[in-house]
């Protein structure tokens, strides 16, 4: 039997889907041997926010939305929303009105996920008090930095806080967590690309890519 994609989720790319050959694609010069294939080609991206958007300014309809964008591997996926969200309430009577603001959280190094959690940067979130609050992020993992973001959040009483992440992962370590809205949910792989680093590189790569073993030790840190 048929059934609707679950929002949760996205598009799911399984794990047997063995990605594109980056020889179709263009990309960097300097990452030349440090990739093993294209998993999301840009393209397919841009096109999946896009449907993103449409779909949150329908459940949203109109308010005044506090768009908190998580830095740094969130940036490319919060621009490209905000630009769509735009676009569609330009071009429409829906009147969603949005101010961005831009937090860090930093807990990875290497692969690895650490334990601790750090928020820098932004308004302070007392400002968030009776707000709409739009939590964009690049990946949900575990699911443990997104709930630690929004116990922190909570505290301060916003009046609604919904949760876009551009991917999710299937990881046995996942806790449940599940982000409002998803672009897509991946294989428990490592990836790179559209602003996702490891250790600062990959930012400016414009698909989203699984790295190969000889990129993990060229940038190890
Ligand atoms: P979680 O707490 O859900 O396990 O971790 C989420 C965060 O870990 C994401 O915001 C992202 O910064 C980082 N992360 C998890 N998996 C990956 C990955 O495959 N690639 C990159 N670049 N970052 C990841």
């Amino acid at each position: 039997a048929e059934r609707a994609p679950d929002p949760a989720r996205g598009l799911v790319i399984m794990d047997n889907w063995p990605g594109y050959d980056l020889n179709l694609f263009t990309y960097p010069q300097h990452y030349y041997n440090d990739l093993e294939y294209v998993l999301i080609p840009h393209g397919i991206i841009v096109d999946r926010i896009e449907r993103l958007a449409k779909d949150i300014m329908q459940d949203l309809g109109c308010c005044d939305l506090m768009i908190l964008c998580v830095l740094k591997g969130g940036y490319k996926f919060c621009a490209d929303l905000v630009e769509h969200l735009k676009n569609i309430s330009r071009n429409s009577d829906r009147c969603v009105s949005m101010k961005v603001d831009f937090i860090r959280l930093k807990s990875y190094k290497n692969d690895q996920s650490t334990d601790q959690m750090q928020i820098m940067g932004g308004e302070d979130l007392s400002t968030l008090a009776g707000k709409n609050v739009l939590i964009v992020e690049d990946l949900v993992g575990t699911g443990k930095t997104m709930r630690a973001l929004l116990s922190s959040i909570e505290k301060h009483k916003p009046n609604m806080i919904k949760v876009a992440s551009l991917l999710v992962k299937r990881t046995p370590r996942s806790d449940g967590f599940k982000p409002d809205y998803a672009g897509f949910e991946i294989p428990n792989l490592f990836v790179v690309g559209y602003a996702l680093d490891y250790n600062e590189y990959f930012r400016d790569l414009n698909h989203i890519c699984v790295i190969n073993e000889h990129g993990k030790e060229k940038y190890r840190v």
